[in-house]
């Protein structure tokens, strides 16, 4: 199926101290051996490192000096043999390699080749490959280690198993479909079903309830700060920027992209709406009406409403009030270092339960109380579980959606008193799409148009 050998380069382009070709296949081996002037690749031992220098066979010109892994087949990411030519860098070097490479045979892979044929060799599913693509792209590090879970096969293992469940069920009531003959085995066998199908519907549920904060780690919580002029927002938003920078990690690969306002509080991402949204928000009821700032809002995870101590109670913080009630909100009290004017227990009064927290953000003070409200208004501690496999994937989140509805349907159909095969037919349909998940009944086109989404070289 994959009878050519692939290469590309696998690092970031740009300056970076190492640059990585990568090729992949049956002559991996014999066309970096064709460049190479350390060792015969041909006789080394596979997972080996080698030092040399690459010589143009051309032209007997040296090159680079580089670093060679060289892994053969089958322990590989791809499952065939694997070289990696290390080198110092320097977009030109790196280019000039693999054009080296390509004159001899390789092939430019496509983007996810790699991780595609890791997939098509079985080395790992559809989900695990996902999770490839997550990591790439993860920003934070918890998102990066809900991918490095669902890469571990965690997600994989869960889904086999209530496939297996599913299946397992649908067995059963096709024996009872064949012996009919037995007393009450129609009614033992629709309990049966209805006890599995409500069991695996419900670990789907709570999948799916974790799924809502697998797309806040990977995206971001996207986070309003709000309040009238001068109570301190543009202070928060730098204080909190300053304070804590998205941790941008330094494995290969991983993006290095930094987003201004895209910050990380106690592992919990913040996307703070952009800088000059936030500056118009300043009086957002008096611009744009209050219908619409309430609509605008509602498209935030999560609103910071900003008052001034040192100032009594205004109509337009009352209306701000009216306008976030019913959203995720933090009310802060800030400049707690000057005479106190507000009233407080009218605050308390308007923010009907949403957490209080006091700052004077020019003395640095109450910025781990908001810190904390943040987190625990987000995890209540659950992300210390490490036994969770997260559904990050918006794929795998709709496949969810569709096979909870499908045994939706077959519990419908039991209560109902339909007849056996139907109801079957509804859990084999709830078992087939949880096997898309992990690609065991995916369709091609499908896999071609994932693995595109991957950046060139993995
Ligand atoms: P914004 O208009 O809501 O964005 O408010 P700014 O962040 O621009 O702050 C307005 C003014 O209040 C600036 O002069 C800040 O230095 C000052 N300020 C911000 N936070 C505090 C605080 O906690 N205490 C005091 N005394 N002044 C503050
Ligand atoms: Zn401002």
């Amino acid at each position: 199926m994959n009878d050519d050998t692939i290469a590309a380069i696998s690092t970031p382009l740009g300056e970076g101290a190492i640059g990585i070709v990568r090729l992949s296949g049956e002559e991996a081996v014999k066309i970096a051996n064709q460049i190479f002037t350390g060792s015969d690749l041909t006789k080394v031992d596979s997972h080996t490192i080698h030092y040399g220098k690459i010589i143009d066979p051309k032209t007997d010109e040296m090159i680079e000096e580089v670093m060679i892994n060289l892994m053969r087949a089958p322990k590989t990411f791809t499952r065939e043999d694997v070289v990696e030519i290390n080198c110092h860098g320097g977009l030109a070097s790196v280019n000039r390699l693999l054009e080296l490479v390509l004159e001899l045979g390789a092939r430019l892979a496509e983007p996810g080749e790699f991780t595609k044929r890791a997939f098509l060799n079985g080395r790992i599913d559809l989900s695990q490959a996902e999770a490839v693509m997550d990591l790439i792209r993860a920003k934070t590090d918890k998102a990066m280690d809900v991918a490095i879970k669902q890469l571990d096969g965690k997600l994989s293992k869960l889904i086999q198993r209530l496939r297996q469940d599913l299946i397992e069920t649908v067995a059963h009531v096709e024996v009872n479909i064949d012996y009919p003959e037995y007393d009450d085995v129609e009614e033992m066998t629709k309990s049966v079903l209805l006890e599995k199908t409500t069991d695996v519907y419900q670990e789907i549920e709570k999948l799916l309830l974790m799924a809502k904060q697998g797309k806040i780690l990977r995206e971001g919580i996207s986070t309003a700060i709000i309040g009238r002029p001068n109570v301190g927002k543009s202070s928060l938003l730098n204080t909190l920027v300053q304070e804590n920078k998205a941790i941008v990690t330094d494995i290969p690969g991983t993006t290095r992209d930094v987003i201004e306002e895209y910050v990380n509080i106690r592992g919990v991402p913040l996307r703070l709406i952009d800088t000059a949204g936030i500056r118009e928000t300043e009086d957002i009821v008096e611009k744009i009406g209050v219908e619409r700032s309430r609509q605008a809002l509602k498209e935030a995870d999560l609103i910071l409403l900003v008052l001034n101590n040192n100032e009594t109670l205004s109509d337009q913080d009352r209306q701000l009030f009216e306008l976030v009630n019913d959203l995720e909100l933090i009310v802060l009290i800030n400049k707690t270092d000057l005479a106190e004017k507000l009233d407080r227990n009218e605050v308390e009064q308007l923010a009907t339960g949403h957490p209080i927290v006091s700052t004077s953000l020019i003395e640095e003070q109450g910025i781990d109380d908001l810190e904390e409200a943040i987190a625990s208004l987000f995890f209540a501690g659950q992300l210390e579980s490490d036994d969770i496999s997260y559904v990050s994937n918006v794929r795998h989140i709709q496949l969810l959606k569709q096979a909870m509805s499908a045994l939706d349907e077959a519990k419908s159909a039991i209560d109902l008193g339909m007849p056996l095969d139907l109801i079957q037919i509804d859990v084999t349909r709830a078992w087939s799409i949880l096997g898309e998940i992990v690609g065991d009944t995916v369709h091609d086109s499908l896999i071609d148009q994932l693995f595109s989404q991957f950046c060139l070289g993995k």
